[in-house]
């Protein structure tokens, strides 16, 4: 089915052409004008990807960022958010919060679908589970179980190769500590979210050059720079 995108927007007339262009190219769209709104169909609508204007009525952009984040339904939910030149500011802290890609206005139609595409493309590479992830001069073989950093070999414990194979699938993506937890620890786990941060603590010991590349996302998660853009 095609993907749906959830366009969060106060200005009509670039909804309305932000929403032509992407139907055209085949996707499904729905669409809210306020932030609340917004975060709300983020909910209802299952969404594959939303694009999340940063001036807005009732809730910012920010706020509902953060609050898609926050929620673990919705927390992996992509996000490009729509800023205007003079918010640069904003912008690095709506990727600090967790947007995936940012376009600034005024964009073109084309090149946020074009910027759509390619984090779609970004997201379906992670998931195709390769056997074997290169990150610089770390590579972890998932079938083998094994960790080789800077040529010598690393023993994990299986949560602490758990988290690290979750980073390497979503290079550049916040994780939060929730979606860590349900992923690495399961549903019925009981333990607080401090234990996330303990298991990184101890993998950043034992594989020193993830020092830099994890990075702590201030009351979020963490998230994994990607390794062709250093940021
Ligand atoms: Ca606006």
């Amino acid at each position: 089915m095609a993907k749906k995108i959830l366009i969060v927007e106060d200005e009509q007339d670039i909804l309305q052409l932000v929403r032509m262009y992407l139907e055209k190219e085949g996707y499904r769209t729905c669409t809210a004008t306020s932030g609340l709104a917004g975060l709300k169909q983020t909910k209802t609508e299952h969404p594959d990807l939303v694009i999340l204007d940063l001036m807005l009525a009732e809730m910012d952009g920010l706020e509902v960022c953060k609050r898609i984040r926050a929620d673990p339904k919705t927390a992996i939910i992509p996000i490009i958010m729509l800023t205007a030149k003079a918010e640069e500011s904003d912008t690095i802290i709506g990727l600090e919060l967790g947007a995936d890609d940012y376009v600034t206005k005024p964009f073109s139609p084309k090149a946020l679908v074009a910027r759509v595409k390619a984090l779609f493309r970004r997201l379906e590479r992670a998931k195709e589970e390769p056997a074997r992830f290169v990150y610089g001069k770390l590579v972890v073989d998932l079938e083998r179980h094994e960790v080789i950093a800077d040529g010598r070999e690393v023993p994990l414990t299986a949560k602490e190769f758990g988290l690290l194979e979750q980073l390497l699938r979503n290079p550049g993506r916040v994780l939060t500590r929730d979606v860590l937890l349900n992923a690495v620890w399961g549903y019925d786990y009981y333990g607080t979210t401090r234990t996330v941060d303990v298991h990184v603590r101890r993998l950043k010991q034992k594989v020193p050059l993830l020092n830099d590349a994890i990075v702590s996302v201030k009351s979020l998660g963490y998230k994994l720079k990607e390794h062709d853009h250093p940021t």
